[in-house]
């Protein structure tokens, strides 16, 4: 009897333990429903509050280029107006940003794929950057390595991809260098930006995909941003199909890496349709 007793309590044990995992489960996924909620009430909230933004900023703007295009303009209030002028747009910069976020979010951004020699596009757009790397004394290198697959992207949407990419690896590096590398691998493209900037502490790598986040005190060159664009920059390479991942030492530097599928099956499978095929 004394071995059945034991059975049972071990029964009972097992039954209770896994209503108590079922429990945790339960209160984990709600959590995780409710954050998702509030992340999704506060992407809406910027959308709407943006949409509002934009109109009185461009009957701001008009004013002010009129005025920094009057010659009778004295010089003196042409610096203050130029002022205003640059920070109104750097302020309809960011309300296009967190807009465009939104209706990336909301799904209701479709691609428009076409084939396009990777290496060469990649390196135009982060060669944007060259001019105002070198002049802060920092070097940039590109290595193109051999692609033999067909590569399909959305042009604009890669342009965003590389631009942030690119645009982070200065912002956060005081010197050194900044490398983007693109190869293929099997049925892979890589597509590496890395840089021997600030780095980012291990506890926070896997948030600063997260929309709104950005690393306390980072120590970058600029502290303007708004912790966007990586979390555009994921939405966009799940567009193509891809990943991205980052790895980073603190102090030493940083490395994002991208990879996507070479071909268009999976676009295929999208019902995406191709440009230029
Ligand atoms: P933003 O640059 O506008 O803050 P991002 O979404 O592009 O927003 O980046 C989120 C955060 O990730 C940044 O605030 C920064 O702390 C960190 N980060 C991004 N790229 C790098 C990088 N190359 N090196 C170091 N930190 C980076």
């Amino acid at each position: 009897d004394e071995k059945y007793l034991g059975f049972f309590s071990l029964v009972a044990d097992q039954i209770a333990t896994s209503f108590s995992d079922v429990h945790v489960l339960e209160e984990e996924r709600k959590r995780t429903k409710a954050l998702a909620e509030i992340d999704k009430a506060k992407t809406t909230f910027f959308s709407n509050i943006s949409h509002e933004f934009r109109t009185p900023l461009t009957l701001l703007l008009a004013p002010l280029e009129d005025s920094l295009n009057d010659p009778h303009t004295n010089p003196e209030n042409k610096v203050r107006l130029d002022v205003a002028h640059r920070n109104a747009l750097r302020m309809q910069k960011l309300v296009n940003t967190l807009l465009e976020f939104s209706r990336i979010e909301a799904g209701r951004m479709e691609g428009r794929f076409s084939r396009v020699d990777i290496a060469a596009l990649t390196e135009d757009l982060a060669s944007t950057f060259r001019s105002a790397i070198e002049r802060a004394g920092m070097h940039l290198h590109i290595h193109r390595g051999e692609i033999s697959g067909d590569v399909y992207v959305d042009v604009d949407m890669w342009e965003r991809i590389i631009l942030n990419l690119v645009s982070n690896a200065f912002k956060y590096s005081r010197d050194g260098e900044i490398v983007v590398d693109i190869q293929q691998e099997g049925q892979l493209i890589s597509v590496s930006v890395s840089d021997t900037g600030v780095g980012i502490p291990e506890d926070q790598l896997d948030k600063i995909f997260d929309r709104f986040y950005r690393v306390e005190n980072s120590g970058g060159r600029s502290q303007e941003g708004t912790g966007i664009g990586l979390a555009m920059v994921k939405e966009l390479v799940k567009l193509h199909h891809g990943t991205i991942r980052v790895e980073s030492k603190p102090g030493e530097g940083s490395v994002f890496t991208i990879h996507m599928p070479v071909g268009k099956d999976h676009l295929m499978a999208d019902r995406i349709e191709l440009n230029n095929t």
